[in-house]
């Protein structure tokens, strides 16, 4: 072996050394399960926390003193601090949740620690995880851990009625409503410059903290808005409030919306205006007011997609000999369609009148009006029997006898007319057999 290659060997073991972890600081339980669990749920909480806080609030809630050293081991082994890139330390926490809700996760990771539960991969969202576990959304707490980026309040929803007509010919409609708008005097700050001074009893984050133990080992914490400063986060002197918002940070406007409702538009439909909502202080816009329409039932169509069903009245004689018909359209016009004469259209029957339909939603693309016949019969008792004999000599013969009828197996039994009250009901049951 030449020296070159003993010394390189050398090298390479030395350099193995150094690489290896010492036994004492490998991944060595540190805590229990249990009062690791307690301790990522505390940050879940409030990640913004500092060791002595972690600290304090382990011991209120374990009744276990650790060293802020032990803390910060610990969680850095829970994979907490080590990724500065949000995104990383955002799945890792969703990791440590995801172990935290899941009973069977629990149990393993209690037992074998990380890996016991590495495999099974990532279940849920995060944001599943955050509200499964804790009832409610990660970001839906005001004030603390609040990531950064655009934050808009709640969207304003109304519901707007609109008419077959208007959305057939399209209209502009105005709304006025009622918001509030962040104040112009303060800049939405609520008062001067540098009179608006962080809560001292929240700390800021507008809510409080409420631990309750409930067994040696078991903790409920429970969220209350702070009444110190209304769940705000932040106090005004009264003399140093905006004389404009009285310290509220918005003024109330009124303003007027111009909705378009296209041509075509359909039944729930959105029309959104971006950040019209009220201005609430706490988010950096406003939220969107969202107009969701409601198609209002019409006495004459029904519409499906962009096909309209009519219901036409036709006498017998326009049904047998042929004639016009007259139907009125969603914009007072009239379409006249022709039945030819001996077409014969019978009760129920459906034919198309294409393009006679809704106007499609952007492209104006005109969908079918179909029509339903309804023979309307001629009253009771209309023809004399000179009439009749006329009929008889017109009309397609009598069809009535059964083709195999003998006397010995026919017996005389008579109709009766039935009472207007009675009909109805035998209908009815008739419609819903
Ligand atoms: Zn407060
Ligand atoms: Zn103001």
């Amino acid at each position: 072996m030449s020296s070159q290659k003993a010394e390189a060997i050398a090298k390479q073991k030395k350099q193995k050394a150094i690489v290896k972890p010492s036994p004492r600081k490998g991944r060595q339980k540190i805590m229990s399960g249990r009062n690791k669990r307690a301790l990522l749920g505390m940050i879940k909480n409030d990640r913004k926390m500092t060791l002595s806080e972690i600290k304090n609030s382990f011991a209120d809630s374990t009744s276990m003193v650790v060293s802020e050293k032990t803390i910060k081991r610990e969680l850095h082994q829970s994979g907490y601090f080590c990724h500065m890139d949000t995104g990383e330390k955002f799945k890792e926490i969703a990791h440590a949740f995801e172990i935290l809700s899941d009973e069977q996760k629990r149990a393993a990771y209690d037992r074998y620690g990380e890996e016991g539960v590495s495999e099974t991969g990532m279940g849920m969202s995060a944001e599943d995880i955050f509200s499964s576990f804790f009832g409610g959304s990660m970001f839906g707490r005001p004030g603390a851990g609040r990531p950064s980026g655009p934050r808009k309040s709640k969207p304003l929803q109304h519901m707007l009625k609109v008419s077959l007509e208007e959305l057939y010919t399209g209209k502009t409609t105005k709304l006025s409503l009622n918001k509030n708008v962040k104040c112009s005097k303060c800049q939405g700050r609520g008062g001067k410059e540098g009179a608006v001074k962080t809560c001292q009893t929240c700390s800021g984050t507008g809510v409080r903290l409420i631990v309750r133990h409930l067994g040696p080992s078991m903790i409920q914490q429970i969220q209350q808005p702070c009444n110190e400063c209304s769940g705000s986060g932040q106090v005004i002197k009264e003399k140093d409030k905006c004389t404009t918002c009285k310290g509220k940070k918005f003024v109330a406007e009124r303003k007027v919306l111009e909705v378009h409702i296209g041509k075509g538009m359909k039944n729930h439909q959105k029309i959104v205006f971006a950040g019209e909502a009220d201005y609430q202080p706490g988010y950096e816009e406003p939220g969107d007011v969202i107009i969701i329409l409601e198609e209002k039932t019409h006495d004459r169509f029904t519409r499906r997609g962009d096909d309209l069903f009519y219901s036409a009245k036709v006498d017998l004689l326009t049904a047998l000999a042929g004639g016009n018909l007259y139907i009125k359209h969603l914009d007072d016009r009239y379409v006249k369609v022709s039945i030819t004469p001996g077409e014969s259209i019978k009760p129920g029957d459906m034919k198309a009148i294409k393009g006679q339909g809704m106007p499609s939603f952007r492209h104006h693309n005109y969908g079918n009006m179909y029509v339903q016949f309804n023979i309307e019969f001629p009253s009771p008792n209309w023809a004399d029997s000179a009439t009749i004999t006329m009929l008889e000599n017109i009309l397609p013969p009598r069809q009535a006898a059964p083709p195999k009828a003998d006397e010995t197996n026919v017996e005389e039994a008579d109709f009766t007319t039935l009472e207007p009250a009675e009909k109805t009901r035998l209908e009815q049951n008739m419609i819903n057999a």
